[in-house]
């Protein structure tokens, strides 16, 4: 079993998160058609949510980068849509693969590796979201459940909150 330890702290300094990575191992053979669709759906960028919710984004005249590291951070975390002005973050987190508290279920078949697993990913992000804080940005995440406006609104206020310059003195 490999595993590899990274500490990072938040914006504040009060919050230490120690990262273990624990490698569940080769994957199994896919057991039902359900799961190997779960398996090959799984690309990394660009799932139809996250087109959706940059498009809404988009249309609010915000622009981003998409699928890269922010200088200075771990390069093999990437972020899913970056808005660099504002300093945020943006991942849209698939409900299998993140766990939602809505729609995230262990497959019937090899659960104990699909537990390991899927620990590995929440305890990941948790780990990605405290060394993003430390750099400076603000980590939004959005379930791909959500509807893609309604998430667009609230990063657009985020945004526009976070471009205000404080009053000159
Ligand atoms: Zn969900």
């Amino acid at each position: 079993m490999r595993s590899t330890v990274a500490t990072g702290s938040d914006n504040y300094g009060k919050l230490q998160v120690v990262y273990r990575h624990v490698d569940a191992g080769p994957a199994p053979p896919a057991t039902s058609e359900a799961t190997s669709r779960v398996m090959r759906r799984t690309r990394r960028v660009g799932t139809a949510p996250e087109l959706a919710l940059r498009r809404a984004l988009h249309r609010r005249g915000l622009r981003y980068l998409v699928d890269v590291a922010p200088p200075g951070t771990n390069r093999r975390r990437r972020v899913d849509v970056l808005l660099r002005g504002a300093r945020i973050a943006l991942f849209v987190d698939g409900c299998f693969w993140h766990s939602c508290p809505e729609h995230g279920q262990l497959p019937k078949a090899n659960r104990e590796w699909w537990r390991v697993k899927l620990h590995g990913v929440v305890v990941r992000d948790k780990d990605t979201n405290v060394q993003l804080a430390a750099a400076g940005w603000l980590v939004v995440r959005v379930w791909e459940h959500d509807d893609p406006d309604e998430a667009a609104d609230r990063v657009a206020a985020l945004v526009a909150s976070r471009l205000v310059r404080p009053p000159q003195a």
